[in-house]
């Protein structure tokens, strides 16, 4: 179950066991590897490397364009989707 959270700062999130804290905050905070904490290393680096570091960036991809990049497994998708909605972003839709 997720449970819709404040943080101290006066986001609201849903709590759950890959987003302990607000995905808002590490999201302002823009720190290298924070935000993208539960994804594999071969994945954080594939990001890294397009330049991706916060969620309103790697809302501009579709998800077949990210399954291209090296490092990205289909176990990273979910993961990616379910961090985008807990800010309220979804992927690119196909064919846009
Ligand atoms: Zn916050």
């Amino acid at each position: 179950m997720k449970t819709l959270r404040t943080c101290k700062n006066g986001h609201q999130y849903y709590k759950s066991s890959d987003f302990p804290v607000c995905p808002i905050c590490e999201n302002e905070n823009k720190s290298k590897n924070g935000l993208f904490h539960m994804l594999s290393a071969p994945a954080k680096r594939a990001l890294e490397n397009k330049g991706i570091r916060n969620l309103q960036e790697l809302s501009r991809y579709t998800e077949n364009d990210i399954l291209q990049w090296h490092g990205i497994g289909k176990t990273t998708i979910p993961k990616l989707k379910a961090l985008l909605e807990t800010v309220g972003l979804k992927f690119n839709a196909e064919g846009k």
